[in-house]
């Protein structure tokens, strides 16, 4: 997909957050759609892997205007937090994607880039000052902003298939813990694997792109996997073990219970 800009540079020249945060403008966004008066509210929280080696790097790419992406804010490796886009703009993060039926997530969401190597990297762990630094500025976001916590994702979530990060090495339930984004807080469910349809219903149900069909096919594995990604990244294979069809009861009923 191919994105144009109608305007250069965003108006204001500080962060929207009062966090410590260094202002550098990319050219990548436009309004978000529908383009209304005020403009429309986000409310979905997006967090990415930089997938590059080093912060440094992916700020150029985030904000030069060959590179046709880009990111509301970035995350060093150290903590240090950059904006890029204002939160009113719509950045050029989700690709094509899809939550709840909605698939125009650029346009619903704000999006955090954290600057990690990737599972590939020889470091591919979130050292502790740059999650403590995801925690308060997603806090902070989502506060502002009232994004719910049923509504804190991972890009794995939105794209299963196409994209996996932030990955297996991110810590979905220690950010929960922390008050950022939805966890169970304990697994009472016991679900039936091979009960394929209610497993899809209830992967539709939370949010996933996912065709209710009844048999086990490859878009159910992609899912899945994407599943396991953010809720038993211990093992993401895809495999409908009973782990994670109860897992997945768990998470439904959960999501169900705080929306
Ligand atoms: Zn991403």
């Amino acid at each position: 997909m191919t994105e144009t800009a109608h305007h250069a540079v965003p108006t204001n020249k500080r962060p929207d957050t009062d966090l410590s945060c260094t202002w550098v403008p990319s050219s990548n966004f436009t309004a978000r759609r529908p383009e209304t008066d005020p403009p429309r509210q986000p409310d979905i929280l997006i967090l990415h892997y930089t997938a590059m080696t080093s912060a440094e790097r992916a700020l150029y790419w985030l904000t030069t205007p060959e590179s046709n992406v880009s990111c509301h804010y970035l995350i060093a490796e150290d903590g240090e937090i950059f904006q890029m886009v204002r939160e009113a703009d719509r950045a050029w993060q989700a690709g094509l994607s899809s939550w709840q039926g909605d698939t125009d997530i650029n346009s619903a969401s704000i999006g955090i880039e954290i600057a990690n190597g990737g599972p590939m990297n020889p470091n591919p762990e979130f050292p502790p000052s740059q999650m403590h630094a995801v925690r308060d500025l997603s806090a902070d976001i989502c506060k502002r902003n009232h994004i719910p916590a049923s509504r804190v994702l991972a890009h794995s979530d939105i794209a299963p298939g196409r994209k996996t990060d932030p990955g297996p090495f991110f810590d979905w339930e220690w950010l929960a813990r922390e008050g950022v984004g939805f966890w169970p807080a304990s697994w009472p469910s016991k679900g039936d694997p091979t009960d394929i349809r209610t497993c899809q219903q209830q992967l539709a149900d939370i949010g996933y792109q996912i065709e209710v069909t009844g048999i086990w096919d490859v878009q159910t594995r992609t899912v899945v996997s994407a599943f396991q990604l953010h809720w038993r990244r211990e093992k993401h294979d895809g495999v409908l073990d009973s782990e994670t069809a109860s897992r997945l009861a768990d998470v439904w009923g959960g999501l169900a219970a705080v929306s």
